[in-house]
């Protein structure tokens, strides 16, 4: 049995395998279509990309390449901040489907919250396209709660997934409680904090501890949480490494210690930018 294969069922039903592979950063390319193929072959079938990372048309074709069938891939791709609202929500749709020479999506996220109006017209635009079963599970992206109680009142279709800058330093707990309480499943986005985790002492404590490595502590972490996450590597080794995080166990009490190290984002806080 491939471990990779293990999923979270959405509140639709739709499972979602828990560990996807990132793809922010990867260059439009060669560099996307390898890693995408070697995530693949490993056994990955959940691949995270966005409007915004402008690699969508080599994510499809590491996708053909790699010879695996569309249906057995969870294929997420997010709406940008330019195309939010009802008309430009669709086309935007329309347009990732285009490059990534698919003719539906598992999953479908708005990148960052805007105005309420903006947002609200997405949103529309994401639950008619669910309806006529373009995209099988939508969800946003860097919703703060105040953002998700905004759409929540609105919306027809709740939001099933939020995926949020998440990781040991920054553990979102009154987030995470809230969207347990709506049946919201979580995703971290930068889980091994876009390799600033591998400087952090009690990281390197715990690694040592265990025998594993610094990254496959912070996605085993996130993995007993209930937290789905899709690291992002674009060498072998490592997107392999990140994969193998289901023989081990951490305790009750290190799982604590992770998450009482407190600190802050790295990424930006969603009320005080505006892309
Ligand atoms: P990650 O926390 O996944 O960290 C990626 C960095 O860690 C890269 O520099 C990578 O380098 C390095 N790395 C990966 N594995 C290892 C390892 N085993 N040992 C040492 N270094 C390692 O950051 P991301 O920001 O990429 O987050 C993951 C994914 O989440 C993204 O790729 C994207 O799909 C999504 N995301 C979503 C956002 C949103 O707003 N919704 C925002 C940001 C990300 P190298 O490639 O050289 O191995």
């Amino acid at each position: 049995m491939n471990n990779l294969l293990e999923s979270i069922e959405l509140l639709n039903g739709v499972k979602i395998p828990k560990i996807g592979f990132g793809t922010f950063k990867v260059e439009n390319g060669e560099e996307t279509v390898s890693s995408v193929k070697e995530a693949l072959k490993f056994g990955y079938r959940h691949i995270d990309t966005a409007r915004i990372y402008d690699n969508e048309e080599s994510v499809g074709l590491g996708i053909r390449e790699s010879g695996i069938d569309r249906k057995d891939i969870f294929l997420v791709t997010k709406v940008w901040n330019s195309d939010l609202g009802y008309e430009k929500t669709k086309e935007a749709f329309y347009k990732s489907l285009e490059r990534l020479k698919t003719d539906y999506l598992d999953l479908y996220l708005i990148h960052w919250p805007k105005e309420k109006e903006k947002n609200l017209g997405a949103w529309k635009a994401m639950e008619e396209l669910y309806e006529e079963g373009k995209i099988r599970a939508i969800g946003v992206s860097n919703f703060k709660i105040h953002h998700l109680k905004e759409l929540i009142k609105e919306a027809e279709i709740m939001p099933m997934i939020n995926q949020v800058e998440l990781h040991p330093q920054f553990p979102q707990e009154e987030l995470r409680e809230f969207c347990i309480k709506n049946n919201i499943a979580i995703e971290a986005w930068g889980p091994l904090m876009q390799g600033k985790i591998f400087e952090i002492d009690l990281m390197k404590e715990l690694a040592k501890k265990y025998g594993k490595t610094i990254s496959q502590i912070a996605l085993r972490w996130h993995y007993q949480l209930g937290i789905i996450t899709s690291p992002k590597s674009i060498k072998a080794e490592r997107i392999i490494e990140n994969a193998n995080i289901f023989d081990f166990e951490i305790s009750k009490e290190d799982m604590i210690r992770i998450e009482d190290l407190k600190g802050d984002r790295i990424g930006p806080d969603p009320d005080k930018i505006n892309f």
